[in-house]
């Protein structure tokens, strides 16, 4: 497994499509060259490859994480109610589609639905929440995440749009926290750091019903994984995922820092590290990496043979 990892790498090193995020000052520091390649199989065996250990700001992928959480406490049809589960094929913070959607939100991964989904962490504090989604994400990645206090400064002083999106479903009355805590729980969030190992790890854990299979500890059910997962085929790649979908065959989310986690439900999870991203912002690499290891490894969910 490792020489179809180092075979992978050496594959895509050289591609050099793609740009790194600069909106959020302190992304736009990041290395082009970077590129890791980490997998998990659900009984725990983990092979990497390149800058896995590298550590990097889970951004978007923390939604499909929190979300799992979120789901766990509150259940299958009072979330699915009040976040949706539908693609919107418009960008990750676009505003557009809370007002085409009559103020509500339309899935839990992309911005607008991922504040909402945070607005619902239970705890009656702004810490007891944060401590949740902490200690929540901490669980799957099987070890205490830390903060990377940089990158959230660096967000906190230029999230204007995610206050903005915050308060207009507020206005809409589809928000269940002050919209200002909201925005700042969910900053936190993305500035959680992880290596391409961590990742494949909280894949892997989904991949496994909701067990950690580094820990064993049982951090969600697998109904709730399941859940998890139908969100992440049809959103986890905002306005691409069904170029995702069609090439690659199972669910992924990825975050603009360059990561990307993909799951094989009961056999594992494949993440991916590398930062210059594609229009959609997707990172270049990690999309061509993911799409050649599903087919050598035979892992598209929609392939017969
Ligand atoms: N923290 C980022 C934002 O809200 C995450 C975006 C992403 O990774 O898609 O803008």
């Amino acid at each position: 497994m490792r020489e179809m990892l180092s075979e992978t790498y050496e594959r895509y090193r050289d591609v050099q499509d793609g740009r790194v995020a600069d909106y959020i000052p302190a992304l736009a520091e990041a290395d082009s060259g970077w590129f890791g390649l980490s997998l998990t199989s659900a009984t725990g065996h983990r092979f990497s490859f390149g800058d896995a250990q590298l550590p990097f700001s889970i951004q978007s992928i923390s939604k499909a994480f929190v979300y799992a959480l979120v789901v766990q406490e509150l259940g299958h049809v009072e979330v699915r109610e009040r976040i949706g589960v539908n693609n919107t094929g418009l960008p990750f913070n676009s505003v557009m589609a809370i007002e085409l959607n009559g103020g509500r939100t339309m899935n839990p991964l992309v911005n607008a639905g991922a504040l909402a989904t945070t607005s619902l962490v239970p705890g009656t504090t702004w810490d007891e929440k944060w401590d949740f989604i902490h200690a929540g994400l901490s669980k799957f990645a099987g070890h205490e995440l830390e903060i990377d206090e940089r990158v959230y400064e660096s967000e906190m002083e230029t999230n204007t749009r995610n206050r903005g999106i915050a308060r207009l479903l507020e206005s809409y009355g589809h928000i269940s926290l002050d919209p200002m805590q909201v925005t700042e729980l969910y900053t936190r969030q993305c500035s959680l750091l992880v290596t391409a190992e961590d990742l494949a790890t909280m894949g892997a854990t989904l991949a496994d019903g909701g067990d950690c299979p580094i820990t064993g500890i049982d951090v969600v059910d697998p109904s709730v994984s399941r859940d998890v997962l139908s969100v992440m085929a049809t959103n986890g790649m905002y306005e691409a995922s069904g170029d995702w979908l069609f090439e690659v065959g199972m669910p992924g989310k990825s975050g603009v820092s360059g990561g990307i986690v993909t799951i094989a439900p009961g056999k594992g999870s494949l993440a991916t590290f590398s930062p210059p991203l594609d229009a959609a912002g997707n990172s270049v690499r990690g999309i061509r990496a993911t799409r050649h290891l599903s087919n050598k490894l035979g892992l598209n969910l929609f392939a017969s043979t």
